[in-house]
């Protein structure tokens, strides 16, 4: 997995309550950890896109992916010459394979479709046909979590994601807005936060991602407990976010 770019231990220290929740959060939904998980500071590092693994109901063939790394991806594509789901670096704009570049309405909407962790057998939310087959339809499961460092926060402090409208960006940005719906924030304040713009021209029409709406929600929480919130904390905020403490427990 090329694109894994795990952070190095931090030398902070986590409050008991951010290591209790992430050790809910980096466990891996299913199977055991592609990798060693590092010790993790809240407040600068904690943040995690998802690796999520398609099954063809037909020939049974499986590819994975990433889905929420928006500083670093244009989005999830199916590429149709190398038959497989690909992430599209956002530096290239190419299928890492075979060079083929995809305009921004070809790229897969992913976001109906994957759900956050396994799905039950009875009830599989299918997605598109299989790139492989072209017999079967495809189906969904996000495997586990990965450190990649706070999103919007890169190393050389460069932004090459703004100004430019992306699926990726775009179906983060939905769900950034849907966790304010949910808590009761402020959405200029989370945006700001991550350092990140609105991709104006794609966000008509979208669907929520449950892992990324999930993912949201849970760092404002880290975050929140490291003491030095940088949005204001509305009522509901800190209703959801005792539930979680007490759950935590
Ligand atoms: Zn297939
Ligand atoms: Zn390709």
């Amino acid at each position: 997995m090329p694109w894994v770019r795990p952070t190095p231990a931090s030398s902070g220290l986590a409050s008991p309550r951010c290591a209790r929740l992430a050790s809910r959060w980096r466990r891996p939904l299913g199977g055991p950890a592609a990798h060693p998980i590092p010790k993790v500071n809240c407040h600068q590092e904690f943040l995690m896109p998802y690796v999520t693994q398609s099954y063809c109901s037909f020939c049974t063939q499986s590819d994975e992916f990433a889905i929420g790394l928006w500083p670093e991806h244009l989005g999830v594509f199916i590429c149709p010459t190398c038959k497989t789901f690909v992430n599209v670096p956002l530096a290239k704009g190419q299928c890492s394979s075979c060079g083929y570049q995809p305009s921004i309405q070809e790229f897969y909407d992913y976001a109906p479709f994957i759900p956050y962790g396994r799905q039950d057998p009875n009830k599989i939310t299918f997605g598109p046909l299989c790139p492989k087959c072209q017999h079967g339809k495809v189906y969904f499961e996000t495997l586990l979590h990965l450190n990649v460092g706070r999103l919007g926060l890169s190393k050389d402090g460069s932004s090459p994601w703004l100004g430019r409208d992306y699926l990726e960006k775009a179906i983060f940005v939905h769900a950034v807005m849907g966790a304010c719906a949910e808590l009761d924030l402020q959405p200029d304040e989370i945006l700001n936060y991550y350092s990140v713009d609105v991709p104006h021209s794609l966000m008509t029409n979208r669907k929520l991602s449950q892992p990324i709406l999930r993912d949201i929600k849970y760092h404002l929480f880290a975050v929140a407990s490291s003491g030095d919130t940088p949005f204001q904390v509305s009522v509901k905020f800190k209703e959801e976010n005792d539930k979680l403490t007490r759950r935590a427990r």
